[in-house]
């Protein structure tokens, strides 16, 4: 986009700001002893002030009793999922949550019924950041019991362009073999929407990816203790060391348990399917799907092996190739 273009753009996006998100929503449930009591176990949270007879919610639990679950509200506006899609078609298609500020205004108790309204507060001037170009936007909740307004939740996120990794893409052009009998190139998704999900890349885990690239999957090895670490992380668990080096697995594995996905469905999967946790042959485990076999057949203990699959132009993924035969 030419400078002229892009200050158009951002006018339409700006004229977004101070228009609804969401009109008249109703929390799903009453504030309720239930809720409270599974939020502090989850926590780990024992402050009295949560239990018995004159218990309180935790206030951090705001967003908990607007939140619309996995069905959603029906109290959203046509203007967020607007903004939204005029983002996708800029090509700012990925979207990340970057933070949330609350403010309480009184105590919640169990039986109040949470009302709440949304507005778009602000979309930002185009930001370059690590991830991408895009625009943070942010909306302001007001959640009202009995019209009295009892606590605010702004949320902001990111609206990206992904990055291009120019490093990895080189490394994939040079080092790559041409022919690779073992990458396998699914049929190409019908729409962009339907590819898998961008792995989150920062620098804890580029290594790993930049291993992928070049068709090694690397486990990361304290150098303080040598204990193997996966998947990747800043420091060892075992001794707190912060340095590390790599080794690539071998690419041998067995089949350390697996779950059969039905539901829910996301667009670029088709359910059912298997996941399993992969025991490689170092050690150490990681999450990954296994091919060469239907998703009914997939077993514990079940040998497979290291292979590398194209997703689409952007994305390979490891995965483990079934070893003993019994099925296609
Ligand atoms: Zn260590």
């Amino acid at each position: 986009m030419d400078d002229a273009g892009e200050g158009a753009f951002a006018a339409r996006l700006k004229a977004y700001e101070g228009r609804p998100a969401a009109v008249a929503g109703v929390g799903k449930d009453r504030v309720n002893a239930p809720m409270i009591r599974h939020w502090c176990e989850a926590m780990g949270d024992t402050n009295p002030a949560y239990a018995g007879p004159d218990a309180i919610a935790p206030p951090t639990m705001l967003q908990a009793w607007t939140m619309g679950g996995l069905s959603g509200h029906t109290g959203r506006t046509r203007a967020y999922d607007e903004l939204l899609g005029l983002l996708d078609e800029a090509g700012c298609t990925s979207v990340v949550a970057t933070d949330c500020e609350q403010e309480y205004l009184r105590p919640l108790r169990p039986g109040d019924e949470v009302t709440f309204d949304a507005v778009i507060e602000s979309v930002s001037d185009r930001k370059r950041t690590r991830l991408g170009a895009g625009y943070f936007v942010t909306t302001r909740m007001d959640v009202r019991v009995g019209g009295e307004r009892v606590g605010t939740h702004r949320f902001r996120i990111l609206k990206y362009a992904p990055a291009r990794h120019a490093t990895t893409k080189d490394a994939t052009t040079k080092d790559a073999p041409t022919k690779d009998a073992s990458t396998q190139r699914p049929p190409a998704p019908d729409r962009p929407a339907h590819r898998r999900p961008r792995p989150v890349i920062n620098r804890d885990n580029a290594g790993f990816w930049e291993g992928v690239a070049r068709h090694r999957l690397l486990i990361q090895r304290c150098t303080g203790c040598d204990t193997l670490r996966f998947p990747w992380l800043p420091g060892c668990s075992a001794c707190g060391y912060p340095e590390w080096d790599t080794v690539e697995a071998a690419g041998a594995g067995t089949v350390h348990s697996y779950v059969v996905m039905h539901h829910p469905p996301f667009p670029a999967f088709s359910p059912p399917y298997a996941v399993a946790l992969i025991e490689l042959a170092e050690g150490v485990r990681i999450v990954s799907n296994v091919t060469g076999v239907p998703y009914d057949k997939v077993r514990i203990g079940m040998p497979v092996r290291l292979e590398f699959v194209r997703c689409d132009d952007e994305l390979e993924l490891p995965v483990f190739r079934a070893q003993d035969g019994n099925g296609g």
